[in-house]
């Protein structure tokens, strides 16, 4: 068997021994005689794995007991029309930020529901920055202020929580949760889809404060209803059960390997060391601001974008796959998620540095 570094921003990669612990289980997890997707989502077995989920993310992210943890479907994308629909309260506005690719889909769909303030914009940097907070429009009245923490596609991220009072924010966290420590006290909302930094496609996470609940639209689909799926404990429908319980294995990996501290710390280093060798060269940039450079999404272009074709083509021969840019924006792009390990960095420098010396 041959593992390679797969830099792909999402599905991504995931820790091989989640992979090989499911491998183990598929046929029997536990002594049961069947596999988890097997089994009755209204079973006692499949419960402890879910109870174990939530307690689990509880404690990694440090969750604070007025907020509820819920798991979804629909992706982050079906979070963009379940947000206004949960929390506007009766009002008619919300404030949201536009960073870029997913804050601007964010805000499209937000649209259908509600009037939306555009409280700052990056499009003017072509997405390359942040607006500093002292510029941006924030109506207090508005029903809430929605930002995208980590923009996945420009590989610009939030170093910090913006501050506005009492506007519940709302934070698109799906390509940087459990990637740094973050204080959950802060937001209205945090939601993200799965397949990033917390294993294969098919789970929402959101976890919303509990005063934010109970006054969804009426019209609104019961399965993204906050209130009634929390009543009925994420499983208002068949829950994506397999998902739920691989998302499971990686929050036991992130614990053992020493929780949200580690991660941030690794993760951390990792990206230091990659920015460091895109500057060093004379053939890769980045066009990022520096103090808003993503550590997840390390966005870089050749000089010559004649090259770009060779480049994947000598990365893809040596290993190192999907690290073409995202078509919107061109380039290449290496996405270094929790699970992304130091060597795969370090061959990808390497392997930058060898095409360099022979191409530039
Ligand atoms: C990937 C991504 C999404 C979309 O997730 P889906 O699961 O495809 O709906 C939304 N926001 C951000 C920041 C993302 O990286």
């Amino acid at each position: 068997m041959s593992r390679i570094f797969n830099f792909s921003a999402g599905p991504s990669t995931l820790p091989e021994s989640v992979l090989l612990q499911a491998k183990e289980e598929l046929l029997d997890w536990r002594g049961t005689g069947m596999s988890v997707m097997e089994m009755s989502h209204r079973g006692k077995e499949f419960l402890s794995i879910a109870e174990e989920l939530k307690s689990d993310l509880i404690d990694l992210l440090d969750i604070p007991d007025n907020y509820k943890v819920l798991f979804l479907q629909g992706g982050a994308t079906g979070q963009f029309a379940a947000i206004p629909q949960n929390i506007l309260q009766g009002k008619d506005k919300a404030c949201y930020v536009n960073t870029g690719a997913w804050s601007a889909k964010a805000i499209k769909e937000a649209k259908k529901y509600c009037d939306v303030l555009v409280s700052a914009d990056a499009k003017d940097s072509n997405f390359t920055s942040i607006p500093d907070y002292s510029a941006w429009n924030v109506d207090r009245e508005a029903a809430y202020l929605h930002y995208t923490d980590n923009e996945t596609i420009h590989g610009v991220e939030f170093q910090d929580v913006p501050d506005f009072g009492d506007i519940p924010l709302v934070c698109d966290m799906s390509s940087n949760i459990l990637s740094r420590s973050v204080d959950i006290s802060k937001f209205g909302i945090v939601y993200a889809g799965s397949q990033k930094n917390m294993g294969p496609a098919g789970v929402t996470v959101v976890i919303v404060r509990d005063d934010l609940i109970g006054n969804a639209e009426k019209s609104i689909a019961s399965v993204f209803d906050y209130d009634q799926q929390d009543n009925n404990g994420s499983m208002l429908n068949t829950p994506a059960t397999y998902n739920w319980y691989l998302v499971g294995l990686v929050l036991k990996w992130v614990k053992q390997s020493g929780g949200i501290a580690a991660m941030q710390q690794h993760n951390r280093a990792k990206a230091d060391k990659l920015y460091q060798a895109i500057e060093q060269s004379a053939l890769y940039s980045n066009p990022v601001e520096k103090t808003v450079r993503s550590r997840m999404n390390v966005p870089f272009v050749l000089a010559n974008a004649e090259l770009d074709k060779e480049f994947l083509k000598l990365a893809s021969e040596r290993g190192l796959s999907s690290l073409k840019g995202h078509r919107s924006v061109g380039g290449m792009r290496a996405s270094i998620y929790n699970a992304m390990p130091e060597q795969g960095v370090n061959a990808l420098i390497d392997f930058m540095a060898e095409f360099e010396k022979n191409h530039g």
